[in-house]
Formats: C-alpha cells, structure tokens, sequence
C-alpha cells in the first residue's frame, strides 16, 4: 500500500472541514441540547463541519435523538453499531466514517468544552500541527481510590512504554493524515488514547479543566475500567511477562539455599523439623504459578482475539439526510 499519507498534505483553509466524532452511550436526556451548544460555537466561529454521532447499542431512546437530528440536519450522520462494542470501538467506527480535513474526538457529555474548538482548529489551520490534544488540568470530581488506581495505572504505562497518558484525555482534533495513519494500525483491540500518542506527529496541547457531566451518569463501572487498564497494559508492554521470569529467577536462588540449610539439617540429623517451612513454601510456590499462568493466559487471550480477527464493530444502522451512505450489514433503517 506504501505510506501516501505521510506525503498528503491537506490544503488549510477557511473552509476546510471538521468531523467532530462523538460516541454516544444511553444518553437520552442531553444528547440533544449538547449537539446543540457544540454547533452553536462552530456556527459563531464560522467552522465548516460535519458530526458523525455513533449510538454504541443504546437501549434508551438515544438512536431515535440523534436518527431525528440526522434526518433534519444534513450535517450531521448518524451511525448505530448493531450492540455495545465498547467506547474505543464507537470512536474507530466514527473516525472511519468521517470524511474532514481534520477530526475531533469528543464525549457527548459536555464534559470537553465546546468553546475549546475555535482554538483546536486554529491551532491546526494556523500553526500547522497535525495533532491537537485536550489535556486536564484537572481531572474533575472524583473518588480518591480511583484516582490512586489512575495514577498508578499512568506510571506503569509510562514506567514500561515511555508513553505519558497521565494527563491525556479523548479530546482530541486530528488532521487527516494523523487519521489515516490511525486507520492503518490493524489491531482489534483498540485504546484510543495510547494508540493516538504512538502515531506521533506534531503536536500541541491545550489545557483543558474537565466540566461536570451534565446530565446522567458516567458508563464506566469499576469492571469496566479494570478491564480498559489490562487491554491497555497488555497491548502497550510485555514487562509483565518479563516480571515471571524475574520472578522464577529470584525463586531459584530461594530454593538453592534452602535447599542447602535442608541438606544441612538431614546430615546434622534435625530433619523432622520445619513444616513451617514446608507449608509456607508450597503456598508461595503455588499462588505464584498461579499469578504466573494468569498472566500467560491474559497475553494469549489477546492473541487469540486478534488471531480470530473479528470486525472491530458492526454497523447496523445509518443515517445521513445528505447521502445514503451504505452499511456494513447492509440493514436499512427501522
Ligand atoms: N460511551 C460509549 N460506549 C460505552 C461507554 C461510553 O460510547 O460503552 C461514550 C459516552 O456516551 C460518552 C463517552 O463515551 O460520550 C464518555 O463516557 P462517560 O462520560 O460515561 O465517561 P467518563 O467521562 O466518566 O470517563
Ligand atoms: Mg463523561
């Protein structure tokens, strides 16, 4: 295929395009007047744009929200994957769908400031750089125990991959060409924010301070967020599977001298005693295997997910007033 991408260099202009990219999970009572305020700021700013709204398998009255908005507004396209695939997979669906010069990556909840985008753009058109990043300043309210996790989880990222994420958010404007080389990574399972620091190019940050969600609750259940931290440490580093060997290493040495302090005692006649140690050592050696085998298991599911190569997602529905775009199970609309 070869790298056209990296010699393609979008014209920027004035009347160059934006996609703005927003997933959109069980969010009914806002969905509507969020679209709202974020068009109102690209109209006063006289931003040429388009909205792909993804509807991850809502099971309220989203889809019907923004399949209306579609229909009425013929900026606006409106995809519905055929279940919840999950946020990162939403995003992949809406990047593939857009068709701007640049694309911004945002939540529907507010929660990234709408009023940022003026200067994104500016930052893009003016200044030439190809990736435009929200950073948080601060990371709005939250429970202390998930912010000790959080934090720790950034530092073994950065620790074992050198990619910072501490302060990165999904907020995010990319130029086309960023995008396209977004689009080439073949994995499966997707981490938005560490796959878009890998890609690298230009880059600039705004601060940013994250908002109050305004309306409804976040998705992110402690299951959820435990399961998003293993996919993003298992598909940035393989230290964890270093650590067993470390781990086996440092056993062995354990088991040289006790087994010369063993051999000493059966000479010296006092072998009877030390079940203490006997106890202690099958439970060490045994919950380690364990861990071990876990670990293992965890790098060779991910294998098996990407070996089986399943669509990342699947559309079911697609609504575009401008141009009927086709689906990729070919459904049409209810
Ligand atoms: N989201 C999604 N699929 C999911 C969970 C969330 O598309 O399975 C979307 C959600 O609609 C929102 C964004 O991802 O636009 C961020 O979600 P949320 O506000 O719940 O996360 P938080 O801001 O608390 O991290
Ligand atoms: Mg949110």
């Amino acid at each position: 295929m070869g790298n056209l991408y990296y010699d393609m260099n979008t014209k920027r202009t004035k009347n160059s395009k934006l996609s703005i990219v927003i997933p959109v999970y069980q969010e009914e009572s806002h969905i509507n007047s969020s679209i709202r305020v974020i068009e109102q700021v690209l109209i006063t700013n006289q931003i040429n744009y388009e909205f792909i709204l993804v509807d991850d398998g809502s099971r309220d009255h989203s889809w019907n929200e923004i399949k209306s908005m579609a229909e009425s507004n013929p900026r606006i396209i409106s995809i519905r994957l055929s279940r919840n695939f999950g946020k990162e997979s939403a995003l992949c669906a809406g990047l593939e769908y857009a068709k701007g010069d640049m694309v911004l990556v945002m939540d529907s909840d507010l929660q990234h400031p709408p009023e940022l985008i003026p200067e994104m753009v500016k930052a893009w058109r003016e200044e030439g750089f190809d990736v435009v990043e929200g950073v948080k300043s601060s990371r709005g309210k939250e429970n202390p125990i998930y912010r000790l996790c959080a934090k720790f989880f950034y530092y073994f990222i950065y620790k074992t991959s050198d990619i910072n994420l501490g302060k990165a958010s999904d907020f995010k404007l990319m130029d086309r060409r960023a995008v396209e080389a977004w689009k080439e990574m073949p994995e499966r399972a997707i981490f938005f924010r560490g796959m878009s620091a890998w890609i690298g190019f230009d880059r600039k940050q705004i601060q940013f301070d994250v908002a109050e969600r305004v309306n409804g609750k976040t998705k992110w259940s402690f299951v959820r967020l435990i399961r998003l931290a293993v996919n993003a440490i298992t598909s940035y580093t393989s230290v964890p599977l270093h650590c067993i060997t470390l781990l086996g290493i440092i056993m062995f040495f354990g088991a040289i001298a006790l087994g010369i302090q063993t051999l000493y005692m059966k000479f010296f006649g006092q072998a009877t005693s030390g079940f203490t140690t006997v106890i202690l050592l099958q439970l060490i050696i045994g919950s380690s295997i364990m861990v071990s085998l876990g670990m293992i298991g965890i790098y060779l599911t991910k294998i098996y997910k990407e070996v089986k190569g399943r669509p990342r997602y699947l559309v079911s529905k697609c609504i575009s007033s401008k141009e009927s775009r086709s689906d990729k199970l070919g459904e049409d609309e209810n």
